[in-house]
């Protein structure tokens, strides 16, 4: 807190004081992370509803700072916000490429997701960078799916389409996520180069006692021909509701919380076995 001639403003509370500390803090924790690679990846399985069958996994960011356990949440915004999200990105795509690749020669074929931020779908090198790591791990582009959120790409559609075209030329899959949770314009939509809606965990949460939007859903991807995934799955009547409505694929802590890439391995290893 600052006065200046005791008449002044104050201009920062205590509180204030405290958060903009807080994040100062975990700004420069999260560049010596950056660069000493200290993250990790945790793998969450989705499995396909009807069968139960494993299809793939869900990338996710793990940081521990200072003995404690980071949440994505807190600290990918401050990685937007700084641009270091652009090299916390780029080695979550090298890290879940080159374990795609390795699950995929020692055991069989698994798609792996990674959430891409606002900030790495604007930038203008994305496509290329995809492309180079996909070269460099000797990663078949099926193998990846990039998950974007409705927000950000309807925040800016025109801008983004080149770009989600030249992905999709690279044959990887593009999931909408969250999907629900921002303005889809129905135009829009049929024009876009995605394979995949993830309805949002809010809406999962909502069965089956109020299934209007997650039946909206699914009817719209089976118009649009788009496959579905149903995140934030936790209950057996949550999973029987989906399963009857025909989505695809769900994922939550029903099936499986994510996974340290050993026991995420293990499961692919027994999918492939017979
Ligand atoms: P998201 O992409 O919507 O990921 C789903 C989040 O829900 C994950 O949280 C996951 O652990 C959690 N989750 C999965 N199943 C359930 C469930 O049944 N119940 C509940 N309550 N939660 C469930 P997480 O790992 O903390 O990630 C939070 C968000 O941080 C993600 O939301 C995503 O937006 C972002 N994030 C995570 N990893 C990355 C990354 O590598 N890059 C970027 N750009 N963002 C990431
Ligand atoms: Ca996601
Ligand atoms: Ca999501
Ligand atoms: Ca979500």
């Amino acid at each position: 807190a600052k006065t200046a001639g005791g008449d002044r403003f104050v201009f920062y509370t205590r509180e204030m004081t405290d958060r903009a500390e807080i994040r100062l803090r975990l700004e420069s924790g999260l560049r010596e992370a950056v660069a000493a690679r200290s993250f990790e990846l945790v793998y969450q399985p989705k499995i396909e509803a009807a069968s139960g069958r494993l299809t793939g996994f869900e990338a996710l960011i793990r940081w521990r700072h200072e003995g404690a356990a980071i949440s994505p949440a807190d600290f990918i915004p401050v990685a937007e916000d700084t641009g270091l999200i652009i090299e916390i990105g780029r080695w979550v795509l090298e890290e879940a490429c080159r374990t795609a690749t390795r699950w995929a020669l020692d055991h069989g074929p698994v798609p792996v997701a990674v959430n891409v931020s606002a900030r790495q779908l604007a930038d203008p090198g994305f496509s290329r960078l995809v492309e180079q790591v996909l070269q460099r791990h000797g990663t078949p582009a099926r193998l990846l799916e990039l998950e974007i959120t409705e927000t950000v790409i309807m925040k800016d559609v025109r801008h983004h389409l080149p770009t989600l075209n030249r992905l999709r030329a690279l044959g990887v899959r593009i999931a909408i996520d969250d999907f629900g949770t921002g303005y889809s314009s129905l135009a829009y939509l049929r024009q876009l180069p995605v394979d995949v809606l993830k309805i949002d965990r809010s809406f999962v949460n909502d069965l089956p006692h109020a299934p209007d939007i997650a039946s909206t859903v699914l009817a719209l991807a089976q118009r649009l021909l788009l496959s579905t995934v149903a995140e934030g799955v936790e209950t057996a009547e949550q999973r029987h509701w989906l399963a009857e409505a025909g989505c695809d694929v769900l994922q939550g802590y029903l099936i499986s919380r994510p996974l340290a890439a050993e026991a995420a391995e293990a499961m692919v290893m027994t999918a492939f076995a017979r």
